[in-house]
């Protein structure tokens, strides 16, 4: 078995996860396709060494937010080169990921690599979620939105929650200093029809990085002015 290999089954069970070898097989392949592209196309910063523990792992922490007993729908937004959304589907096959994004070529990326390495279950968007959340046929129409790196807490929700259906979850992946970035945020969040967030603290396995998972329950419908573009 490779260090690799071993380094993400590991940090699953850690992580109180487990993977088929098959899924094993899908994850590591894609990465390595990023590995590739990334020589020519600037998809990620994080060293090569670092990718299971800070992609995969990382992107995994979501599943403790995930209850996954039915069919789901899912919208990864800023999705870049496929995170958290491509590891969520391949853990969750009865999932759908949508991996949205801005940069059309992050996208297809995304969404034909994870399809070469046998995780079927994505498709992309490009789009602006600013945008999309005003799309008839796709606002509030998921039941869970995750989204890790691409902006401030205040500016996720407002770009998640519409998205979301009144009965499902935003995930918002985050680093230490969370919590500043909440505050003041009650009235946005309430006009987002978000409830009371809730925040699962996961240590990444092998490492001393603590990493937050904020859960915010879609709890009434949003406002039609929202999201402001
Ligand atoms: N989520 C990935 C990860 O954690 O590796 C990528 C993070 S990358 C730092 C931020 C991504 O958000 C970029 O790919 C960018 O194109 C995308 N993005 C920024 N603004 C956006 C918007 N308004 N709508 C959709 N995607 C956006």
């Amino acid at each position: 078995m490779t260090d690799e290999r071993r380094e993400l089954e590991d940090g699953l069970e850690a992580l109180g996860h487990s993977a088929s070898a098959t899924q094993l097989d899908s994850l590591l392949r894609y990465l390595a396709a990023l590995e590739e592209t990334n020589k020519s196309f600037n998809l990620t910063r994080i060293p090569r060494h670092d990718y299971v523990r800070l992609h995969l792992l990382d992107s995994l922490a979501a599943l403790c937010a995930i209850k996954s007993n039915k069919p789901l729908s899912i919208v990864d937004i800023g999705t870049g080169a496929g995170f958290p959304g491509v590891p969520v589907a391949a853990l969750i096959p009865a999932a759908h990921v949508t991996l949205l994004d801005s940069t059309a070529k992050k996208v297809r990326f995304a969404a034909e690599t994870a399809q070469a390495v046998g995780i079927v279950n994505v498709s992309g968007l490009h789009a602006r979620a600013e945008k999309i959340g005003h799309d008839p046929k796709l606002r509030e129409s998921f039941d869970v939105a995750t989204s890790r790196a691409v902006a401030a807490y205040p500016v996720l929700i407002e770009w998640m929650l519409p998205l979301v259906k009144p009965g499902g979850v935003a995930l918002a992946l985050k680093g230490v200093g969370y919590e500043e970035e909440m505050s003041g945020t009650e009235s946005l969040l309430a006009s987002l029809g978000g409830g009371e967030p809730v925040v699962h603290a996961v240590r990444l396995p092998g490492s001393d990085i603590d990493r937050f998972i904020i859960e915010i329950p879609k709890v009434a419908r949003t406002e039609r002015r929202l999201p402001r573009s």
